[in-house]
């Protein structure tokens, strides 16, 4: 008999990533080509990960040029809000599954403080 002991061994503790701040109004979707199981949830100007889909591969966040993407676990203080937001918005907005050409001033928006305030729920 197995004990519950090495049973918590063997199970394998899979975390989310998170899309945070950076990606919005950039949207490069880089992110999107490497997920292996379609992940990605596209809004407006921003992508969020579906927590419920994420396999915790690692692939995506050095795809990321805008250095977007952490694991659940690493997500910057000032950044915590966006695990709640990614898993909400998943919920809200359509599966993403191919690379989109990323808003033509997407340059200028990158490292921008706090751009959650032109986060765009709904058109
Ligand atoms: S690659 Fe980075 S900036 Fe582009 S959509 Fe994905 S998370 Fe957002
Ligand atoms: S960590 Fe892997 S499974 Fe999760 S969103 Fe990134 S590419 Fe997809």
């Amino acid at each position: 008999m197995i004990s519950g002991l090495i049973i918590n061994e063997l199970v394998e503790i899979i975390m989310a990533f998170v899309v945070t701040d950076n990606c919005i109004q950039c949207k490069y979707t880089d992110c999107v080509a490497v997920c292996p199981v379609d992940a990605f949830f596209e809004g407006p100007n921003f992508l969020v990960i579906s927590p419920d889909d994420c396999i915790d591969c690692d692939l995506c966040p050095v795809e990321c040029p805008a250095n977007a993407i952490f694991q659940e676990d690493e997500v910057p203080e000032d950044q915590q809000q966006f695990i709640k937001l990614n898993a909400e918005l998943a919920q809200l907005w359509p599966r993403i599954t191919e690379v989109k050409a990323p808003p033509s001033d997407a340059k200028e928006w990158d490292g921008v403080a706090n751009k959650i305030e032109n986060l765009i729920i709904e058109e």
